[in-house]
């Protein structure tokens, strides 16, 4: 893993781990939390009647032997790796990065300012989610597999309605609207965007923001269901 990039090895993945791979050439990255033994617990949509309908009728490729396809269920639910990547790169999400760090990955969505909490918290609260599958309602901007890897990772939630919650690739993806609008100086006010936005900041920490830390017990409760 290197400054310009956080591609790194099998061998190198550890358990609790926040790993990433790219999908679509580079439009957007699927995430997840390294359990063990080649299992990744991640958060994905659930597939609508007309997904289903598709992809039942294109597809005569048999479910996955290890995993069966699990992750195809939606939610909460856990694969392994080589279905998680899907035939990409293996990628490890950075965490406690600098401002200056954070700049220089261009690309939103592959570290943050936010420190990570031990391995140990970090798999309490994906097993916990996963045996509950009680992150909520997915949600391509609020509520993602970044959401979800970040939450497990460090416990904190965006509590702020109509916000983009704690996904970096939501922020760049708003900042780079406003770039899009405004050329030039745009490019400046993309990088500003993600900084300030980012989940790690200690602004949105402060009392009366909107980032808060949540065990995953109350989190459940209130997202699950009535
Ligand atoms: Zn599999």
């Amino acid at each position: 893993m290197g400054i310009l990039s956080n591609k790194i090895s099998r061998d190198e993945v550890r358990p609790g781990d926040h790993i990433y791979s790219w999908r679509t050439t580079y439009t957007y990255a699927h995430h997840g939390i390294y359990v063990d033994d080649g299992q990744v617990i991640e958060f994905t949509h659930t597939p609508t009647a007309w997904t289903s309908l598709s992809k039942s009728s294109s597809s005569t490729k048999l479910p996955c032997r290890i995993c069966r396809g699990r992750s195809k269920s939606g939610g909460v639910t856990s694969s392994c790796l080589d279905c998680f990547l899907g035939g990409g790169n293996l990628y490890r999400y950075e965490y406690n990065v600098s401002g200056a760090a954070l700049l220089f990955k261009v690309r939103g969505g592959t570290c943050t300012l936010a420190a990570s909490d031990p391995p140990e918290d970090v798999l309490y609260r994906a097993n916990f989610l996963l045996r509950e599958n009680g992150f909520g309602v997915y949600h391509v901007l609020e509520n993602n597999c970044e959401t979800f890897a970040i939450y497990c990772k460090t416990g904190l939630v965006s509590c702020k309605k109509n916000w983009l919650g704690s996904s970096g690739q939501a922020t760049a993806f708003a900042a780079a609207v406003a770039v899009i609008a405004l050329p030039g100086p745009g490019f400046c006010a993309y990088n500003v965007a993600r900084l300030i936005n980012d989940v790690g900041m200690p602004w949105r920490r402060k009392s009366g923001n909107d980032v808060i830390k949540v065990p995953v017990e109350e989190l459940v409760a209130t997202r699950k269901p009535a």
